[in-house]
């Protein structure tokens, strides 16, 4: 049996083009060549043609050829094949630009919908009749959309009279003579065309492939004509779009196979013209300080990861009153008379004398401000966080003393370098234990949490806390949990966040030991947010430890497959990376600073994917690194960021205390390019980003669906930039 085919062709003056191939297709029904004695092999290898669609213009010329084509089919009855034909509504003759454009859009479109309904191995185009042009547009369509057939009909001599010029319809209702009929001949210019890669490809912005649906042409009629109206040659569009960028993927694909590159970047970024691949590179941030205005706002523009967030640290002068604010009942109930005649004279202080005046009069105990304010709090029969939030609320006009307060002189980056790790922490000592004592406080902590990462488009978040710490006034550390997923479930679906639960190696280990026991037994709770998830463990704190200590009661974490990131290679040598890697099954490093001396060992973490959390601001200020913006840094150690980044490990900047470090996503990126010579292009930028989100602790499936929005994001930011 033959296959059965639909017809794709283009009509003008000469109506009879589709009679004579009829006479081909289908010897059965149309006896116009019946005298020749080939016909019989000439039609085996032919299909049998059940329907035709015919592409026109609405010219005087093709219209008549159309009446005529339906007086033919008239004359057949039942024998000729249903016959639908479409001429785009103002298009009279291909004179111009825009009607050929149209005219394509429309052919483009029949192709599209006969191959999505009958499967390209069933449509047949013909290239006989019409403008070239026409012909033209088939042969495309067919090569895009594919076809079964590419068929032509040549004359192999002269024609008589009565078979040209506008022949008669009843000439080609009946048999021709065997003469006559020798004069046609079907040739077939291609067979079996595939469909082109790029039609089928699920792409642009709303995850679809080229179809019918998406690019619709309403059926037209089996007697009379349609006229659709082609407002929009999008479907060429769309298919040009598809060429560049498969263009562009092929030659970034070729470039690959012939030069390794270290790290995975955004894939999608290979769909970009191979000269804006280029600019990316060769263009560097964090070399001029006249351009950083610019630089930081590209950096802010771009979505972003945050791995690495301690909520005890994230919030800063202005923050901090306005979490007192909030805990303006929560005071009210724990003041005592004593702390309000404290207030008042820390007041007077404040206003006669300054802040430093002020931090002279607190600041009694060797053991530092948090045995300050337990002294306070006995000496006026009160809770130390009260005292902390009383203090805190007599800056509340004053944001710029507050500052001063608690920054001093490192309010001058010149100074606020390599300071160690006990003044650095001795910052944050307002927030944290000494702040988030109420559910007020953890919520509005996380409020200004999640409005610091909306201002820095940060598109994911893992947020570490310790939630033992907050439990002085009386809160659960399961309560706390509760309060800081309801709160961080607010910012869905924009930002998404995950929590981490710290455990602490220089206080009690105990307090260790409840944190595991609270990061594992909570995840079947009832109330457990799942949208926000526990997904990891964090050692944090003095690195001097032995991990063989700790081996054994991770084991819960281990169970339950939480994730594990440990603070290491910050203040320590490259062991404690070791030991982090190969006794706790860390997967992630914080800081990791001192890595690149165990060369074995980076081999390991490319090998198993293990990220690296780098702090650019929080690195530079506790251990000290050469920034080229800051002239007090000048004699200072290379950062290393970027020969992790060349190595290809899977290195991500965070912001680790922004409200300690003073700092931001954007200004943290911008940091790690003034801290290496040279800077950092825009496509190292990109790597950074790109291994934040690989980095994360998310499930597959949702860091997939974040990878890929920001993706877009991104192409879309580049695309509006490079045109
Ligand atoms: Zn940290």
């Amino acid at each position: 049996m033959k296959n059965k085919a639909l017809l794709l062709g283009t009509l003008g003056g000469s109506w009879s083009i589709v009679p004579e191939v009829l006479g081909f297709t289908n010897p059965g029904q149309i006896k116009l060549f019946a005298q020749r004695e080939d016909l019989g092999e000439i039609s085996e290898g032919l299909p049998q043609i059940d329907e035709v669609w015919l592409a026109t213009t609405n010219g005087d010329i093709s219209k008549s050829a159309a009446e005529k084509l339906r007086a033919w089919q008239a004359l057949l009855g039942k024998a000729a094949p249903p016959i639908r034909i479409w001429a785009p509504e103002k298009v009279d003759d291909l004179t111009s630009q825009k009607q050929a454009d149209s005219m394509r859009e429309m052919i483009w479109r029949l192709a599209l919908r006969a191959c999505d309904e009958r499967g390209s191995e069933n449509v047949c185009f013909c290239l006989a009749g019409g403008r070239k042009t026409m012909s033209a547009d088939l042969q495309t369509a067919a090569t895009l959309f594919g076809s079964s057939m590419l068929l032509h009909l040549i004359e192999t001599g002269f024609l008589p009279e009565h078979l040209r010029n506008k022949p008669e319809p009843k000439t080609f209702a009946n048999e021709l003579s065997k003469e006559d009929a020798m004069l046609f001949k079907p040739v077939i210019l291609d067979r079996n065309l595939p469909k082109a890669e790029i039609i089928e490809l699920k792409g642009e912005n709303d995850g679809q492939s080229v179809n019918s649906t998406r690019f619709p042409i309403a059926m037209a009629p089996t007697d009379g004509m349609a006229f659709p109206v082609i407002v929009e040659n999008d479907l060429k569009r769309t298919i040009e779009e598809r060429r560049k960028r498969a263009r562009n993927l092929l030659y970034h694909y070729a470039g690959t196979l012939t030069q390794s590159t270290a790290g995975q970047p955004f894939q999608a970024l290979y769909v970009l013209p191979p000269a804006v691949i280029t600019k990316l590179k060769a263009d560097r941030i964090g070399v001029d300080p006249i351009a950083e205005k610019d630089e930081l706002i590209w950096l802010e523009k771009l979505p972003k990861t945050d791995l690495h967030c301690h909520l005890g640290g994230v919030a800063d002068a202005m923050d901090l009153i306005r979490i007192a604010k909030a805990m303006r009942e929560d005071l009210d109930k724990a003041a005592t008379p004593e702390l309000m005649q404290r207030q008042k004279e820390w007041r007077a202080i404040l206003l006669g004398q300054g802040p430093a005046a002020l931090k002279e009069q607190i600041h009694k105990s060797a053991d530092g401000y948090k045995a300050d304010l337990k002294r306070i709090a006995q000496e006026t029969r009160t809770k130390p966080w009260a005292v902390n939030t009383a203090l805190i609320s007599i800056f509340a006009d004053l944001p710029s003393l507050l500052e001063e307060f608690i920054f001093g002189k490192y309010l001058n980056s010149e100074n606020f370098v390599k300071i160690g790790i006990l003044k650095y922490e001795a910052l944050g000592d307002m927030q944290g234990s000494s702040l988030l004592q109420s559910e007020s406080a953890i919520r509005e902590m996380c409020r200004v949490l999640i409005e610091k990462c909306r201002k820095e488009n940060i598109s994911y978040i893992e947020v570490r806390c310790s939630p033992v710490n907050y439990t002085q006034n009386g809160l659960s550390e399961t309560q706390i949990v509760q309060i800081v997923q309801s709160e961080l479930a607010k910012a869905l679906p924009q930002l998404h966040s995950s929590l981490i639960i710290i455990g602490s190696r220089h206080r009690k280990f105990s307090d260790c030991c409840r944190h595991v026991e609270l990061a594992t037994d909570i995840l079947n709770e009832s109330w457990y947010d799942a949208r926000v998830p526990i997904v990891g463990f964090d050692l944090a704190g003095d690195e001097a430890f032995e991990p063989e200590k700790f081996a054994p009661i991770f084991r819960p974490l281990f169970e339950k497959c939480l994730h594990i990131t440990v603070h290491a290679g910050e203040t320590q040598s490259v062991e404690s990376i070791w030991k982090a890697v190969y006794t706790l099954n860390a997967e992630r490093i914080g800081h990791g600073l001192e890595l690149a001396n165990m060369p074995k060992l980076v081999d390991h973490f490319l090998d198993r994917g293990i990220g690296v959390e780098m702090c650019p601001s929080s690195n530079f200020q506790i251990v000290g690194f050469k920034d080229r913006f800051i002239e007090t840094s000048d004699r200072l150690k290379i950062y290393p960021l970027k020969k992790y980044l060349d190595m290809g490990l899977k290195v991500c900047v965070n912001t680790d205390n922004p409200g300690i470090s003073r700092t931001n996503s954007s200004l943290e990126l911008h940091r790690a390019a003034r801290l290496i010579a040279g800077g950092l292009s825009r496509w190292d930028i990109l790597q950074l980003i790109k291994n934040g989100f690989s980095a994360s602790f998310v499930s597959y499936e949702k860091g997939r669906e974040i990878l890929l929005k920001a993706e877009k994001e991104i192409l879309t930011i580049l695309g509006q930039e490079h045109g």
